[in-house]
């Protein structure tokens, strides 16, 4: 059996049900698809039959990736030993394709932001991750766990909150209990404003949460004329056409 390895961020999913549920939370199995972290393989045996060669996999840990070749030939050609977060995407898939995992949730948010970077090839992702996390991910404006990933990644997808898990479920157990998303990519196709300034307004209105924008964005664009009713918002009342209007307002200041 594979040693789980708490740097790597395993926690093995034991509970063959919750693995079923999760693999049947995708909407989609005609789709390339790539699992991120299988471990031992509890989503894999379930995703093969339904995928195929459609199946493709990357894992970090290499007695992970020994084992499943071995329970898996078939599998040959499909599983890179790599970092997701590193390999170069272009090489591991084509076209449009979806991922799925339990993800290593010390490295979510930075999953999250490669999804955003190929967000154009990647209509759905369904992902385990740690619950507080997920509810940030899926809140609305207005709500207290509302923040940087919330807006950023609700510019370009749905995200739907599909269940919470138990850390019993797991060997070993996290310390945190655990969550399943879907996100779906939405109809916007880019924004009307320049993308990266959205990106650092985003950082920096949600710099001091509990400061109006007025004051976060000064401390970042110095100069900046806030005589708009807007800046006397939080960051959380915001929604994302609020912070695109309001990068509109940064942009032609800058000009
Ligand atoms: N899918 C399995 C394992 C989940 S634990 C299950 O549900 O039981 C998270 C998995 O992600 C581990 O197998 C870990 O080795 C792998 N992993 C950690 N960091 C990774 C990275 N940067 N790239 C690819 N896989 C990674």
């Amino acid at each position: 059996m594979v040693k789980a390895k708490k740097h790597l961020g395993q926690h093995f999913l034991h509970d063959k049900n919750i693995a079923s549920k999760i693999v049947h939370s995708l909407s989609n199995f005609n789709l390339p698809t790539l699992e991120i972290g299988p471990g031992t393989g509890v989503l894999t045996q379930i995703l093969l039959p339904l995928l195929g060669d459609k199946l493709f996999l990357i894992e970090i840990d290499t007695e992970s990736v020994t084992f499943l070749k071995e329970q898996y030939p078939q599998l040959e050609g499909k599983l890179v030993e790599g970092d997701f977060l590193r390999f170069p995407l272009d090489k591991l898939m084509q076209g449009s394709f979806q991922i799925i995992g339990n993800f290593p949730y010390n490295i979510s948010s930075q999953i999250f932001f490669k999804v955003l970077e190929h967000r154009d090839r990647i209509p759905e992702v369904v992902c385990m991750i740690q619950k507080e996390v997920a509810e940030r991910l899926s809140s609305p404006p207005g709500s207290k766990s509302y923040g940087i990933l919330s807006v950023l990644l609700q510019t370009y997808y749905r995200i739907e909150y599909l269940f919470t898990v138990n850390e019993q479920v797991f060997t070993p157990p996290p310390k945190v209990k655990s969550a399943v998303i879907r996100f779906s990519r939405n109809n916007r196709q880019s924004i009307p404003c320049d993308e990266k300034l959205f990106f650092s307004v985003v950082k920096a209105s949600f710099g001091q949460r509990r400061k109006t924008l007025r004051n976060s964005l000064r401390s970042k664009f110095v100069d900046l004329q806030t005589e708009n009713e807007i800046f006397n918002k939080r960051p959380e009342q915001l929604s994302v056409e609020d912070f695109i209007f309001l990068t509109g307002l940064v942009a032609d200041q800058q000009k």
